[in-house]
């Protein structure tokens, strides 16, 4: 089920991130979200969470 290949999961959860109120899913950097450059192209929040894997 899961790839174990590190680059594909950067390539899957690396600088993606959640949008905390709708759930829409947004590519960019973590720099730009911590200072609220982002906002949620469906809702306009700039509340977001980072991707994460369910394993560890
Ligand atoms: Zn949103």
């Amino acid at each position: 089920m899961a790839t174990k290949i590190p680059t594909a999961q950067n390539r899957m959860f690396k600088n993606v991130f959640v949008c905390k109120n709708c759930g829409q899913k947004i590519r960019t950097d973590s720099v730009r979200v911590i200072a609220q450059k982002v906002k949620c192209r469906r809702c306009d929040k700039k509340v977001f969470r980072p991707k994460k894997t369910k394993k560890k």
